[in-house]
């Protein structure tokens, strides 16, 4: 299928699993493009993301993954996005989130009930399972990672991309939390951009 072969690729670099998702929404040739339109692309990224990221994959499965890619998960997957994106921009905005974007994120983590765990070898910890066997083995991760980031994470390192024509998020790990581009290929464009305003200045000045 040459749709697929030309889709482009998910962004599986972040550290945090909630921000790639809100990152699963993008700008191509300075268009909004959603990388998760049918239930296949949420079982793709999900798939690509606990690879490349195994530690995403938190949620214990039991015996075996009961998950169903159907239409009510991308639903779901997308009502999360969305709430995601509203705190996670509330946040940078140093404004308190909307209690319905919050109502949502806590209808997934009501799902979530922890154990406690011994392994053969005598280690003791806490098993985070879900009671939604269809669609939680996904959602509950994500919401999970979004409250670390929510509680734990420092507000201040969180950021949209500076570049004007990009919509991504990035958590700023950098000891000097100074980063304000997603990626190196913004901060270029955008300084590119920004030489080429000069230049013109320059020209039209004149
Ligand atoms: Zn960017």
């Amino acid at each position: 299928m040459s749709k697929v072969l030309s889709d482009p690729p998910f962004l599986l670099d972040g550290e945090n699993l909630a921000l790639n998702l809100v990152n699963t929404e993008i700008m191509k040739r300075g268009n909004p493009l959603d990388l998760l339109q049918t239930p296949q692309d949420v079982a793709r990224w999900w798939n690509e993301t606990c690879q490349r990221h195994p530690a995403f994959d938190e949620v214990r499965r039991g015996s075996a993954d009961t998950t169903i890619y159907d239409n009510e998960l991308l639903t779901s997957v997308k009502t999360l996005r969305a709430s995601l994106r509203g705190i996670f921009r509330a946040l940078i905005d140093g404004e308190i989130p909307q209690q319905i974007d919050v109502n949502q994120l806590n209808r997934i983590l009501r799902t979530n009930y922890s154990v406690l765990e011994v392994s053969k070898e005598g280690d003791l910890f806490l098993g985070a399972y879900t009671t939604d066997a269809r669609h939680g083995l996904v959602l509950l991760p994500i919401a999970l990672s979004a409250i670390r980031l929510i509680v734990q994470g420092e507000h201040k390192r969180l950021h949209q991309c500076d570049n004007e024509r990009c919509i991504l998020f990035f958590y700023d790990s950098t000891k000097s939390a100074t980063r304000r581009w997603c990626s190196l290929g913004c901060m270029d464009r955008a300084r590119s951009m920004q030489r080429y305003r000069e230049t013109k200045r320059t020209v039209i000045g004149e």
